[in-house]
């Protein structure tokens, strides 16, 4: 594979601090052996998320000069507008501040306790604002999607034979919606493809359940469909999301991710009646209409953001990018997630460290050490994060998977970077036997991976 070039210059740095290895060691010593405890100035290359963390371009950055901070009526407001349904068709364009807020607003508006609502797989926020209401956040991606690996193309696709079982078994009237997640976060980064969404689509307006689509990665999935399936080379990335939003009745999305920006998100849908609800609760949690929480400038930079996240040159290297890494990781036998996401690389920490059990965490173990190693943060999602347990017995319950997760922010990183991480790991693959286990110090009730504290053991 060619080493990816990267399709912009730069113009502005900012100065990553390199640290000694004595000095990471009593950092992370001091965060508990939790890298969300860790001060960001003190990590060379950050690959915890890919969201709000990418580089805008000096034609966004110029865009902010031109907020018109009104509370109502703000011109930025109008190109926001003009710009999504100009690229996801929907009527009605309600911003907000992020992309769980967009979810909170359209579920608190038609989820009632005791619904269902299927999905390839839901995000955590996603799952989180569906169960706030009593309801239940249903997966129905293929069987692939789960198999580390598959190298089926579109391993985000919804499996439809689950999809007609789930609307048998739970009845039309308790589905307010069905949602698909492109590219599919939780699965890995993985796309969905153009037939598969016509598909559930049709399932869905059969029964007359309106189908909306978890957007974040829009643009990537354009991409993989370009990329991948038959029908499509010849079209524009605009063409192909136009298709595919039209197949559908609305969204939720999170710039943060591929509205190329650091703060921002909306909802978008074609229901007139249901618009108008979402915009009075609207009023009540985030602000007026025309600026949903944010600075008219923010608006501006997303405008401009949803433009350029449409540029092929930028979509090709992107995608490269992180495939690149993935294989660069695979030359040297590091065992990784396959086929490579769209936003990121998952490496398979139970074969990376087989000689540590679960209950000491093997992904955790492999995040300390490239922080220690490299000044590398990735995050762990293995059983620190998921892992839970049985409230009868107290004993753990473990997820399938342990992962560790490089996430790649959006043209902040170089090629050269990739290399830089990828040579890391592999002196760390080389020297894994001397890699120990940790345990747990203190945990929180809920979602401890955020600020639990470990001990080697
Ligand atoms: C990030 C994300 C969200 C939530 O967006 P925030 O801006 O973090 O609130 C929802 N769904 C998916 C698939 C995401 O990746």
């Amino acid at each position: 594979m060619k080493f990816p070039a990267e399709p912009f210059r730069i113009k502005v740095v900012e100065p990553i601090k390199t640290t000694t290895r004595e000095e990471r060691e009593q950092l992370i010593k001091e965060a508990g052996y939790n890298i969300f405890l860790l001060p960001a100035d003190s990590i060379f290359i950050d690959l915890l998320t890919d969201s709000g963390t990418s580089a805008m371009s000096d034609n966004q950055w110029a865009g902010l000069m031109l907020g018109d901070e009104s509370y109502a009526g703000s011109k930025n407001y109008y190109h926001f507008e003009s710009v999504v349904r100009e690229i996801f068709g929907f009527k009605n364009v309600i911003p907000t501040h992020q992309g769980r807020v967009a979810e909170n607003l359209l579920f608190s508006t038609v989820v009632k306790e005791g619904d269902v609502v299927p999905n390839n797989i839901h995000f955590d926020t996603t799952r989180a604002n569906i169960e706030y209401h009593n309801a239940t956040a249903l997966n129905c991606v293929i069987d692939e999607g789960l198999e580390p690996d598959s190298l089926h193309p579109f391993k985000g696709n919804v499996d439809i034979n689950k999809l007609e079982q789930a609307i048998t078994t739970y009845g039309k009237e308790h589905i307010p919606l069905i949602m698909i997640t492109i590219t599919n976060n939780s699965g890995g980064g993985q796309p969905v493809s153009m037939e598969n969404i016509k598909a559930v689509s049709n399932v869905a307006h059969k029964h007359g359940i309106p189908l909306f689509f978890d957007a974040c990665r829009f643009a990537e999935n354009c991409y993989f469909i370009k990329e991948r399936e038959e029908g499509y080379a010849d079209k524009s990335i605009m063409e192909i999301a136009n298709e595919l939003f039209s197949y559908g009745d609305g969204a939720t999305m999170s710039a943060k991710k591929d509205g190329l920006v650091n703060i921002g998100g909306f909802l978008a849908m074609n229901d007139n009646v249901l618009a108008q609800k979402v915009t009075n609760m609207l009023i009540l949690i985030e602000g007026f209409r025309t600026y949903g929480g944010l600075a008219g400038r923010d608006l501006e930079a997303i405008a401009r953001g949803l433009k350029e996240v449409l540029n092929e040159d930028y979509l090709q290297f992107r995608i490269q990018q992180t495939r690149f890494l993935g294989e660069m990781l695979l030359e040297q036998d590091i065992p990784i997630i396959q086929p490579v996401g769209g936003h990121a690389v998952y490496i398979d920490a139970k074969r990376f460290l087989p000689h540590i059990p679960q209950r000491e965490f093997p992904g955790q173990a492999l995040v300390v050490e490239l922080y220690k190693r490299a000044g590398i943060r990735a995050v762990e999602i293995g059983s620190l994060m998921f892992g839970t347990k049985n409230p009868k017995t107290g004993k753990e319950i473990y997820p399938e998977l342990e992962l560790v997760r490089l996430a790649i922010p959006r043209r902040v990183y170089t090629s050269m970077h990739m290399q830089y991480v990828s040579e890391s790991l592999g002196e760390i693959f080389e020297d894994r036997n001397h890699i120990h286990g940790y345990a747990i110090e203190y945990e929180p009730e809920f979602l401890r991976h955020f600020t639990a504290r470990l001990k080697p053991v």
